[in-house]
């Protein structure tokens, strides 16, 4: 059985290159046509867009939806560099890429922007594959790509909601302290009235006690710069800003929040213990939003402490420098722990034990440390409290 079935396929192997030898070149010649134009047909119906260029990006062959997309016709974009289509701020990117490309060949989609029109920018994702002539020089690039301009603005609209809401809660938890920030206000503007007042009667005195003068106007000035500096932090954080790296100095980026969420502490009688270690390099990072983890830190810290007796609400900063060169800081409360029922999906969005929770601050705690290439984790501690922690990468320089 086998073996008739062997000679039956070869038997009709030998017939069509019988038929193929026998076919005049007239007919090979159209049956290549048919091919072509099915080729061309294939091509053309494409909703992707499809074309060649060279190394210099001189356009050789569009297909219809290409075309169609830059609203030209054929005549018009053959001929032409399609780098002329970019903006002229994607164009080196562009070029890099080819150059990049026929150096080391490969299939790696690549997305830029495109002048749809004189006022209108749309985005392209291209997968280009290169073309090389016998020598294996790379002739001609051929390429498909696709539209994917919604697909950009629904991201940059994420962004910019995840910003708003990250906005929305820093300005949350500063509401949260205006009672007490108001007090850090009124206190040194009171003492700048009362020292300008004695500084006034001083004056009056003959002789002037320049001495008691200077010590007077001493104050005022201290008491100013205090007050100045809590509107500033104020400011910085209540303005929306993008994200700005630059080298922070961990430590002082504690004091600063610590100085920020000061006259709650008070009001609440919580002890606080900084513990520094000497030399710590800096972190690149944005200092709002760094400012915005800690500062919700310090603020859970409090709420997990309300229900201990006023004698006995410790909060802990610690800073250190890991193994793995990562600047790690701990907020450490002697609180009421993390509840079983918030422990399993802690750090996701609108997870809330309290009354008027939103449950937002440690998604987006996470989400900025995570943006930092870092790591935010948390624990009960062995005995009363939590402990948060979160590591960031030390800033190049620094390693
Ligand atoms: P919110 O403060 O609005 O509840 P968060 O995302 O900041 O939102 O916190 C979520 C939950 O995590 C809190 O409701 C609380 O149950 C728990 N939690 C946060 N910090 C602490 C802490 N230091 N000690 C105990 N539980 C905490």
């Amino acid at each position: 059985m086998l073996i008739a079935l062997i000679a039956l396929t070869v038997l009709l192997a030998l017939a069509i290159v019988a038929l193929l030898l026998r076919t005049p070149p007239t007919q090979v010649n159209s049956a290549l046509q048919v091919s072509e134009e099915r080729y061309r047909n294939v091509v053309e119906a494409q909703t992707d867009l499809i074309c060649r260029y060279l190394p210099d990006t001189t356009l050789t062959f569009v297909n219809e939806a290409y075309c169609r997309y830059f609203g030209r016709t054929r005549e018009q974009l053959i001929g032409t560099r399609f780098i002329e289509l970019m903006p002229e701020r994607d164009r080196a990117k562009s070029l890099d890429h080819i150059q990049s490309l026929i150096a080391h060949p490969r299939t790696e989609p690549f997305t830029h922007e495109v002048l749809q029109s004189e006022d209108k920018i749309g985005w392209q994702q291209w997968i280009d594959h290169v073309i090389t002539d016998s020598h294996g020089r790379v002739v001609e690039i051929q390429a498909i790509g696709r539209d994917v301009t919604q697909l950009k603005v629904a991201e940059a609209e994420t962004v910019d909601r995840r910003e708003q809401i990250t906005h929305s809660t820093r300005v949350a938890i500063l509401g949260q302290l205006s009672s007490a920030l108001a007090q850090d206000l009124t206190q040194p503007l009171t003492a700048i009235l009362c020292n300008a007042q004695a500084a006034q009667l001083l004056l009056r005195r003959a002789p002037i006690d320049i001495e008691e003068m200077q010590s007077t106007l001493g104050d005022i000035v201290a008491d100013n710069a205090r007050v100045s500096g809590v509107i500033t932090r104020l400011h910085v954080l209540l303005k929306r800003n993008t994200l700005v790296l630059e080298p922070v100095d961990v430590a002082h980026l504690t004091t600063e929040v610590l100085d920020l969420a000061r006259g709650q502490l008070v009001e609440r009688h919580i002890a606080v213990i900084v513990e520094l270690a000497p030399g710590l390099p800096a972190v690149l990072a944005d200092r709002v939003q760094l400012q915005q983890v800690l500062l919700n830190l310090v603020s859970n810290a409090m709420d997990a402490m309300s229900q201990n007796s006023p004698q006995d609400r410790k909060l802990t900063v610690s800073m250190s420098l890991n193994e793995a060169r990562l600047v790690v800081v701990s907020v450490v409360d002697n609180g009421c722990g993390i509840t079983p029922q918030a422990s399993q999906r802690l750090f996701e969005p609108f997870v809330t034990t309290k009354l008027q929770g939103m449950g937002l601050g440690l998604a987006i705690c996470r989400s900025i440390v995570a943006a930092h290439g870092g790591d935010l984790r948390a624990h009960n501690n062995a005995g009363p409290g939590a402990t948060f922690t979160f590591s960031l990468p030390v800033e190049a320089q620094a390693i």
